[in-house]
């Protein structure tokens, strides 16, 4: 895929810079086993899908190190990530212009989320959040929080480059604040409430709803999905297991430490949304899923 590294600035809040917040010392993270979980086994699937190689450029220059926290903002001149940074910003602008689109043919308006890049902790309107647990979506204050070291871990565990896998993280976070523009984080929340006992079960709902929304991006970038890459990503998808989203629980933050369903369900998911690239085909409430 060709792309472009433009991405809307005004989608972007750069905290990197910043002095982080509580925490300390922001350096390099514990490799804690968390973080995987909302993308574990997408990622697998986004690379197999792509064929590898054929996809997005891989962004150059990401040396993944952890610097000590500045108390400005980084030049561009001088930042290690830059190019990590333009991609992600890209996607997760690009994401969003298509779901202002999708919204505006819906006779509705769409308002725009942003991308917080953060380094290690960040004070976050859903509590403190932490790198550790991987990107996470915010509703309280509609930001998208992603520390780009991730980008190693990643990397490191499935020895891939994850371009496209980073834009499918990207845009699933995304389709967590469509999930909250159109209210149905909240009548989850209030069915949750009324029935703790569904509580596991309308969790899947929200995360597999959230990997259709991605797969609805991805039909606007990738019109040509075959058949055996998915086949192909399915296999792949169960080398990622319980095991590793099971060891992102406990965290505070992240509304993605929730079950999400099996790799099955999430491929399954994944397939209908980009398979036409229609929202209205995300409906994870009705019947099985
Ligand atoms: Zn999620």
């Amino acid at each position: 895929m060709r792309w472009s590294r433009t991405g809307r600035e005004s989608d972007l809040e750069d905290r990197r810079g910043a002095s982080g917040g509580r925490g300390g010392g922001l350096g390099r993270l514990p490799a804690a086993g968390g973080g995987l979980g909302i993308v574990g086994v997408l990622i697998v699937l986004a690379i197999q899908l792509l064929g590898g190689g054929s996809g997005f450029s891989v962004p150059s220059g990401f040396d993944g190190s952890t610097q000590a926290p500045a108390s400005d903002p980084i030049p561009a001149s001088q930042d290690p990530d830059k190019d990590l940074r333009d991609f992600s910003l890209y996607v997760f602008s690009d994401v969003q212009d298509t779901w202002t689109r999708t919204f505006q043919d819906a006779g509705r308006s769409y308002d725009r989320a942003k991308l917080v890049l953060y380094r290690g902790g960040t004070d976050t309107g859903c509590g403190f959040g932490q790198a550790a647990t991987g990107p996470f979506y915010c509703p309280a204050d509609q930001r998208v929080y992603l520390d780009l070291s991730f980008w190693n871990e990643m990397e490191r565990t499935l020895q891939a480059p994850g371009d496209f896998a980073w834009a499918y993280v990207v845009a699933h976070e995304v389709g967590h604040h469509v999930q909250n523009l159109l209210g149905t984080s909240d009548e989850v929340d209030q069915l949750r409430r009324k029935n703790p006992g569904d509580g596991n079960t309308l969790s899947v709902r929200l995360e597999l709803q959230a990997d259709c929304y991605a797969g609805v991006w991805a039909r606007s970038v990738f019109d040509q999905l075959q058949d055996g890459d998915i086949e192909e990503a399915m296999r792949a998808s169960q080398s990622v297991g319980d095991d590793r989203l099971q060891r992102s629980a406990g965290q505070r933050v992240n509304p993605d430490t929730f079950t999400h369903g099996s790799s099955a369900q999430r491929l399954k998911w994944f397939k209908r949304g980009s398979s036409r690239g229609e929202p209205a085909d995300c409906d994870t409430f009705s019947g099985d899923v």
